[in-house]
Parts: C-alpha cells; sequence; structure tokens
C-alpha cells in the first residue's frame, strides 16, 4: 500500500501527475488537484513518475 501526499501549499494545479497517474490524481471542476491518500502498490511506477515530473516537486510517498 502507499500513502501518498501532496504539499498543498506547493501544488499550483497544473495536472502533469493527472496524465501519468490518473487512478490517483485528478482536477475536480474548479480545476483544483484531488488526490487518493493510498493507493495499491500496483500504481507504483505511475505515482513515481507523477513524483518526476511534478514542477514544484510537491508529491511525496511512503510504502
Ligand atoms: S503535478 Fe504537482 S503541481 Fe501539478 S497538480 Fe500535480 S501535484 Fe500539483
Amino acid at each position: 500500500m502507499l500513502k501518498i501526499h501532496v504539499d498543498m501549499d506547493k501544488c499550483q494545479h497544473y495536472g502533469q501527475c493527472v496524465f501519468d497517474a490518473p487512478e490517483v490524481f485528478a482536477l475536480n471542476d474548479d480545476d483544483k488537484l484531488e488526490y487518493k491518500a493510498t493507493a495499491d502498490d500496483s500504481e507504483r511506477e505511475n505515482v513515481q513518475r507523477a513524483v518526476d515530473i511534478c514542477p514544484m516537486q510537491a508529491i511525496s510517498f511512503t510504502e
């Protein structure tokens, strides 16, 4: 199980993470980021890509 955290003080809601891990990250109707705080291990590669791509380095996770 992955535990995911986004620092919402850093997040600028650009949405790059949504493309890499759409099962975890989404933009809501107000174009604000929403995300699941936990995800299955099978999402690990996708979440890691989101961590790497985030321009604000706002995403972190633990296993
Ligand atoms: S890529 Fe980073 S800054 Fe952009 S929405 Fe995701 S967490 Fe926020």
